[in-house]
């Protein structure tokens, strides 16, 4: 199948070396590929992170960081990061657009439907959008954290054909191979098989995905009708080969043949839940089995604090969280709330 919207995201440990300086190489060989991928007539976008990482060792700091310090800092490294691929998208004849993007832009409908227009407008001018999470002001419950998740919600946003998020190893693997001699490549990944895999989580300390967050966003981009392929950064030529079908060492996830809504998939993945509701078992039946809205009078327990509209965790009196939804009633509302607690249009049950 000839690709015509590409999703190439690329991680902080690929873009920056131990210090936290940029992978000028690295950074010049990807945009390369991705010029001449664009000039074949494929709309390409990158999702790029190594901000924090950069802006930290720009203000001479070392991580661990209080977040403010590490928002900070991303409001520093960003600037370097956008102002260095500029220069060498330049260098390729290209234009580049920066844009960030934060969990909200996929929950809120009109958001996201501006999110789309202006890629598509930029794809229209020829123009390269390069985007990465609004980090400076985004807060921490509020944040995807890694951009792993953002970029399978852009590849939704646009169609992609696909979503190639490039990481240090050459795709997923059983376990950690660099820890595990037993570990076994797997060229296809099924998301419905979960259980293949032992993932970790970030195998730097300056980049924040790791595996186990390739495989979420993997999900996201096949329950989003995008196939996805997680592979090397450092395969030579990786971006070029892949955009023109060309075989690759790369762990290949098919997508799904249905596409869920935007939404959905931010309730169920974006951003992390803030508080938790526990349900006796008649409400839990009605939201699993009748796609029923969530009443007060159900509600056994409410863990933590929030306000209106916030995420939360929905778990069975055994405990087990099987759903997720937005509240439409503050914590302390919760219980006396007198129409429904979170709506069935935003309820997702999750799969176990
Ligand atoms: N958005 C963060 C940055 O640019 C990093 C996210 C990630 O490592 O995936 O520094």
């Amino acid at each position: 199948m000839a690709i015509r919207r590409l999703v190439v995201k690329v991680g902080t440990s690929s873009l920056t070396d131990e210090s936290g300086g940029l992978r000028m190489e690295m950074a010049k060989s990807l945009v390369s590929q991705v010029a001449r991928v664009r000039d074949a007539g494929v709309g390409v976008v990158m999702v790029v992170s190594g901000a924090i990482a950069l802006g930290l060792s720009q203000l001479g700091l070392e991580r661990p960081q209080p977040t403010e310090v590490l928002q900070a800092a991303s409001g520093v490294g960003q600037v370097q990061m956008v102002s260095a691929l500029r220069e060498i998208f330049h260098e390729a004849g290209m234009e580049m657009a920066q844009l960030l993007l934060a969990p909200h832009d996929f929950g809120d409908r009109q958001q996201y439907l501006h999110a789309r227009q202006t890629l598509e407008s930029l794809f229209a001018l020829g123009v390269v959008p390069v985007i990465n999470e609004n980090d400076a002001i985004a807060s921490e419950e509020i944040r995807f954290g890694d951009n792993d998740r953002l970029s399978a919600l852009v590849a939704h946003l646009i169609y992609a054909d696909l979503l190639l998020l490039l990481t240090d190893l050459e795709g997923v693997y059983t376990a950690d191979p660099r820890s595990s001699g037993e570990a076994r490549f797997i060229p296809i990944f099924d998301v419905e098989e979960k259980e293949q895999v032992r993932a970790t989580g970030s195998g730097t300390d300056r980049g924040s995905g790791g595996m186990a967050s390739k495989l979420q966003a993997a999900e996201i981009a096949a329950r989003s009708g995008v196939d996805c392929m997680i592979a090397s950064a450092a395969t030579p030529e990786v971006v070029a080969k892949v955009a023109a079908g060309e075989p690759v060492l790369a762990t290949f996830v098919p997508r799904k043949s249905v596409r869920e809504p935007a939404r959905r998939l931010w309730i169920a993945y974006a951003t992390n839940p803030e508080g938790r509701l526990v349900v006796d078992e008649g409400a839990k039946r009605a939201l699993l089995e009748r796609n029923a809205s969530l009443l007060a009078v159900g509600i056994r327990a409410v863990e933590g604090e929030f306000l209106a509209h916030a995420i939360v965790e929905v778990a069975g009196e055994d405990g087990k969280v099987f759903a997720k939804g937005v509240v439409r009633t503050d914590s302390k509302g919760v219980t006396g709330a007198a129409s429904e607690v979170i709506h069935r249009d935003d309820l997702v049950t999750l799969t176990p």
